[in-house]
């Protein structure tokens, strides 16, 4: 498969465009305007294979509600579902969306519960006010059969970069 499309999934404010715009243009952008749905494209190469990669930045509006979140589930083939370490809501909205992305996908015609989800903890540099514990991530990853990572965002772009192409990597084998 040469066309990847993932989809960033998340609460308002967990740092969705952040984590994009970091793996896009390697810099992190304190605010960026996102108040609309967005398509990113990027051509790369990853294992010797040209990939063109698009990657859907949903507008986080109302996110957890199923009918917001039908379209980018049945379209992409692989997804990073993100919360902010600091912020327990954004963790139980972040539980919802998994299992809401196994229930949209097993009902569509894509049957395929099984799909490359990656879970992340963002905001790991506000660690000294986080309402996460790491092992609670972690736990709920488990559960969902998906990979699980703490970043930030805010301040380092390898692990951004790892987790991508390990979700690519996913994605590709799938
Ligand atoms: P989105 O609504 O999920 O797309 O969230 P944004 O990407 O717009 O980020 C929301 C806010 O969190 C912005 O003020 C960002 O600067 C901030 N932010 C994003 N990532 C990080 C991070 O890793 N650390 C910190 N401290 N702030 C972050």
């Amino acid at each position: 498969m040469n066309d990847i499309k993932l989809a960033l999934l998340g609460s308002k404010g967990a740092g969705k465009s952040a984590v994009l715009v970091r793996f896009l243009t390697k810099r992190f952008i304190g605010e960026y305007a996102s108040n609309s749905n967005s398509l990113y494209r990027k051509r790369l190469s990853i294992d010797g294979r040209q990939l063109n990669l698009e990657v859907f930045d949903p507008c986080s509006q109302g996110v957890e509600s199923r009918c917001i979140l039908e379209e980018p589930v049945k379209w992409a083939n692989g997804f990073i579902v993100v919360y902010n370490i600091s912020d327990r809501t954004s963790f139980l909205i972040a539980k919802n969306i998994l299992c809401q992305i196994r229930e949209v996908r097993v009902e569509s015609s894509r049957g395929d519960a099984e799909v490359p989800v990656c879970l992340v903890g963002n905001k790991q540099d506000l660690c000294h006010v986080r309402q996460v514990h790491e092992e609670e991530g972690r736990s709920v990853a488990q559960e969902n059969q998906c990979y699980f990572q703490e970043i930030s965002a805010a301040e380092n772009y390898q692990e951004i970069a790892n987790l991508f192409t390990k979700l690519i990597r996913q994605v590709m084998e799938h």
